[in-house]
């Protein structure tokens, strides 16, 4: 049985897992041990809605404690400035997977000229406002947000949880292990030491210590579907301009450029092909469109891929050890929260004894999730037909999407309607079928089964978006929202928020 897990790696993956481990399972022994010299990624700012669920409903942070912490603002979805509307939102909210009463067919079908104000959020983001404003003034927080959150400052605040919860932080370098039969039984750090355990966690980022490196587990690249593979970062201090409520991902020439909405920062990042441009010529196309941007911009290299098992005899690898996804939908942490969820589900199932086909179970599900995103990114650079250059071209006529071509088909035949689910593969992740809806209509694939919407429905569908443009027109925005939930006397209950008094 299980007592005993050890944790390799304090970046965000490694205490996420590790919190949730003690938090679900108290009677576990977690222990973390961590490098300080290699440090964290730094990287990895945008969310999904999964993210704040994960640390406030699943973890039991407290809302107030961690806004005071850790700083975060809201995202509420991500601003496309991509493909051949030059712009389209996509929110955490159902845009396009419902249907209005007086309309004949789903939502999609009406935005052949105009996809903005479908829903609340897609109109508070069209208006830069975050939530409505309640009688009373304030902000009305709903759930459909995730957050912008620095990487660093978030592990920071993690570590204080850990102390607090009784997860002991070892400093030292993993340098080989120690291995029998059922897996590993002990770390060997740089100073002689040995750590033992009887359950371990790969946290360890793009290195991958036990599960690439240990144990040898074959990584499978998604580079037929996904191309881009370094990112040059480098952001500025916030002067004047207001904080956004949303990510914006603007479309460059060998890739994308991510804008990311701290308080007091903004951040920004070019994610390539290093196949089709060298780093300084990126890093200059990147000074070109930020003159704030640094003169060196540092460059992040990756990999887009998984490794075909994630848990192998007594190790799991979380986080960017166990497989990675260019930052697209800013998946990381999503993947990172929900495949800590469904190891403790796992654990507590069998009872602290996994059995080889729960574990067999567990692969199968992490993986065929990793392959879901793969596809969602793959449609994101497919369809741009907007993209004039080698890379854009190479996107449209190479990006392997054969995981989806059901779907593309169905789409193809019957345009954006909610039967298109049937189509897609596993749909548990934050995206599902309005994730595929929102990029198919936002680029505008063409599909047969069209409808020509009547006078009266022409006039329902701007009368409707009108409706949504005047409610979010009058909310607040992030700073607004900021200054309201630092008030002394604001309460956090539950996802909505009341003010006392
Ligand atoms: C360009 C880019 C942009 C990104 N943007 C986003 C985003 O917007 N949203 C998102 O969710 N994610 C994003 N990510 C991913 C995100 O940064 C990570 O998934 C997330 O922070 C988790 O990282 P990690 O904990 O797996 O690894 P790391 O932060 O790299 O942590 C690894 C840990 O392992 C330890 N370690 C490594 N080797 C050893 C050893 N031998 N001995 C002891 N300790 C060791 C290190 O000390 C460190 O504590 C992005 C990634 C990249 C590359």
């Amino acid at each position: 049985m299980i007592q005993k897990v050890l944790v390799v790696g304090s970046g965000s993956a490694g205490l996420i897992a590790a919190l949730s481990l003690k938090k679900k399972i108290p009677r576990l022994e977690v222990k973390i041990v961590r490098d300080p010299d290699l440090g964290v990624i730094g990287v990895g700012e945008g969310t999904t809605p999964n993210f704040p669920t994960h640390l406030f409903d699943y973890l039991g942070i407290s809302r107030g404690e961690f806004y005071r912490r850790a700083e975060p603002t809201w995202k509420l979805g991500i601003r496309f400035d991509w493909g051949p509307r030059g712009r389209f939102d996509y929110t955490f909210g159902r845009q396009l997977d419902s249907h209005w009463p007086g309309l004949e067919r789903p939502v999609g079908f009406y935005c052949d000229d105009e996809f903005s104000h479908v829903d609340l959020p897609a109109a508070l983001m069209r208006e830069d406002k975050v939530f409505l404003r309640q009688a009373n003034g304030c902000p009305d927080i709903q759930p459909w947000h995730a957050f912008h959150i620095e990487n660093e400052k978030f592990v920071e605040v993690l570590e204080s949880y850990a102390a607090e919860w009784g997860v002991e932080i070892t400093d030292g370098k993993l340098v080989s292990t120690e291995q029998d039969a059922t897996g590993i039984t002990a770390l060997v750090l740089g100073d002689g030491r040995r750590l033992e355990a009887d359950f371990f966690v790969d946290a360890s980022g793009f290195r991958s210590e036990l599960m690439g490196r240990a144990l040898e587990e074959p990584f499978e690249p998604f580079d037929k579907t996904l191309f881009c593979d370094r990112a040059v970062v480098g952001g500025w201090e916030r002067t004047r301009e207001p904080i956004l409520p949303y990510t914006t991902a603007e479309q460059m020439d060998v890739g994308w450029c991510w804008r990311i909405e701290h308080e007091h920062r903004i951040n920004r990042g070019y994610v390539y092909c290093s196949d089709m441009i060298s780093d300084e010529e990126a890093a200059a196309e990147f000074r070109r469109k930020n003159p704030k941007a640094p003169e060196s911009p540092r460059v992040v290299r990756f990999r887009s891929g998984a490794y075909q098992r994630m848990w192998v005899k007594n190790v799991v690898a979380i986080g960017n050890a166990a497989g990675f996804v260019e930052p697209l939908e800013a998946t990381a942490l999503m993947v990172v929260c929900s495949h800590s969820r469904t190891l403790i589900d796992f654990l507590l199932h069998c009872e602290l004894e996994p059995t080889p086909s729960m574990v067999a179970l567990y692969n199968e599900q992490a993986s065929e999730g990793w392959k879901d995103i793969r596809d969602f990114l793959g449609l994101h650079y497919q369809l741009n037909t907007a993209g004039k250059t080698d890379f854009w071209r190479r996107c449209r006529e190479e990006t392997d999407l054969s995981g989806i071509a059901s779907l593309l088909e169905f789409y193809r035949e019957n345009g954006p309607t909610g039967f298109c689910r049937y189509r897609t593969g596993r749909t548990n992740s934050d995206f599902g079928i309005e994730g595929y809806l929102v990029m198919l209509v936002g680029q505008q694939a063409p599909y047969e089964k069209r409808h020509p919407a009547t006078p009266e429905e022409t006039t329902l569908w701007r009368q409707r978006r009108e409706q949504l443009a005047k409610a979010a027109s009058g909310g607040l925005t992030v700073a607004e929202a900021l200054a309201y939930i630092r008030h002394p006397a604001w309460e956090w209950h539950g996802d909505s928020r009341r003010k006392a008094g």
